[in-house]
């Protein structure tokens, strides 16, 4: 069934929750306004919900694996309290020129490469044609596009500033709108006609 194959890919920080820069304490966790809302609507139409995140933190020495998913526990937690249960979290630890020897690689996975999505389309077997990007950042775009999603560039975090920036943009959103819920309006109108 078509509906099985449909996600929505999210970007964490700034999309979620609040973007402070390298967040890793779980106490400094705090859920962005109109998320759950949203993330509820998307569900509600049989959209698997896939967090798609760069955290160069563990290559820059800033935080290990283990505490990103100390973090991502407490992310789960929180998602719960308001009924929310995300179907996976992906992210990619890597950044070149990084100072942990390990994690300091090019990888194929940090946005705006699509090796996440990929990874994630393949675990779930999805259509990305019908599967959707968002995030607060040209990069969440363009990995999205790249991966074959549709992308929407959220103005909560980051997004703002990335819209200053737009003469310079050498791709671009499908969508652009203020906050996950009125995103999600948009992916539920868009798949239903993508699917009459
Ligand atoms: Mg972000
Ligand atoms: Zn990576």
């Amino acid at each position: 069934m078509i509906r099985n194959k449909r996600a929505v890919f999210l970007d964490r920080d700034g999309t979620i929750n609040e973007d402070l820069d390298y967040v890793i304490d779980p106490s400094h966790f705090k859920l962005l306004d109109k998320v759950l809302d949203g993330m509820r609507l998307l569900q509600q139409n049989y959209f698997k919900i896939i967090v798609i995140s760069n955290q160069s933190g563990v290559s820059r020495g800033y935080f290990t694996i283990h505490q990103v998913d100390n973090f991502h526990r407490k992310m789960r937690d929180e998602l719960k309290k308001g009924g929310i249960e995300v179907d996976g979290i992906y992210f990619c630890p890597h950044y070149k020129n990084g100072k942990v020897k390990e994690y300091a690689i090019d990888c194929l996975c940090r946005k705006p490469n699509p090796g996440l999505i990929l990874q994630a389309a393949n675990d779930f077997q999805l259509d990305l044609k019908r599967c959707f990007m968002v995030g607060d950042k040209i990069l969440d775009v363009e990995a999205g596009i790249k991966a074959g999603c549709k992308s929407i560039l959220v103005l909560t975090g980051k997004g703002k500033e990335e819209l200053k920036n737009r003469k310079a943009w050498e791709i671009h959103p499908h969508y652009i709108t203020r906050d996950l819920l009125d995103a999600a309006y948009w992916i539920i109108k868009t798949s239903y006609n993508q699917d009459v």
